[in-house]
């Protein structure tokens, strides 16, 4: 009783200290991506589009349950009764989030590590299948979303795409996982370089994938077994409700 006690009120007060979420920092400058990205538009995406994202994202939020609890959690939450303002924002502030935090310039990019090596090597046969799995779900991508490269809740590699700001965290995605590389392929992430040229776009921000910090973000994924077996639980459930 007295643990209940105390949970309760560390929670309301964690909860009244609620940060509101804010724009990440690129880890290089804009111009640094050029020129597989122009510093214009990589100015334009994270300053206004991704800003944008993390604006309405606060707002939504603000007064409701949902207030004060970290952005993984909100996205596990989201359902089709979840209003759009959430999804599309949360989602729109998690995937660009990650979106920087995998790419670098050439001459500041690592090597995939040996666990994520060996993971390509079993599941898509080399690298080279790999990315033609993911060119193909961003090509197929009709109007705006992302390609993916996910860990499925039972640890393997798997390449989605997903509508607009969705991702497979959250829970009214049909195919569950941790994303560990996305690659945006909504118009604003490329038009004023490459306009309707979505082919030449891809190829140019394949070549900033660093795929050291895909690695890390592997390994962590692997290693989240809880998140894993809450995304698999999710989806034993649905199946059992229909
Ligand atoms: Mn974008």
């Amino acid at each position: 009783m007295r643990n209940q006690l105390f949970l309760f009120v560390l929670l309301l007060t964690l909860s009244s200290f609620a940060q509101p979420f804010v724009l990440p920092k690129l880890p290089y400058a804009y111009s640094d991506y050029a020129p597989n990205i122009d510093a214009q538009t990589m100015e334009i995406h994270l300053t206004k589009h991704h800003q944008a994202y993390v604006n309405n994202l606060n707002k939504a939020i603000k007064g409701t349950m949902l207030e004060g609890r970290s952005l993984e959690e909100i996205l596990l939450f989201i359902t089709p009764v979840v209003s759009d303002a959430v999804r599309n924002n949360a989602g729109g502030h998690y995937n660009h989030s990650l979106f920087w935090e995998i790419l670098a310039p050439k001459s500041r990019q690592g090597a995939c590590g040996s666990s994520l090596n060996q993971a390509i090597v079993i599941d898509f046969g080399n690298m080279d299948s790999l990315k033609k799995q993911m060119f193909s779900a961003a090509m197929s991508r009709f109007g705006s979303g992302w390609a993916w490269l996910m860990v499925t809740p039972s640890g393997s590699l798997k390449v989605i795409s997903t509508p607009n700001q969705d991702n497979a965290l959250m829970g009214l995605c049909e195919d569950r996982g941790i994303p560990v590389l996305g690659i945006d392929v909504w118009e604003h992430a490329y038009y004023l370089n490459y306009q309707n040229r979505r082919a030449d776009y891809l190829t140019a921000v394949w070549d900033l994938v660093d795929w050291s910090k895909v690695s890390e973000k592997y390994d962590a994924a692997k290693s989240n077994t809880s998140l894993l077996s809450r995304l698999k639980s999710v989806k034993k459930n649905k199946k059992k409700g229909k």
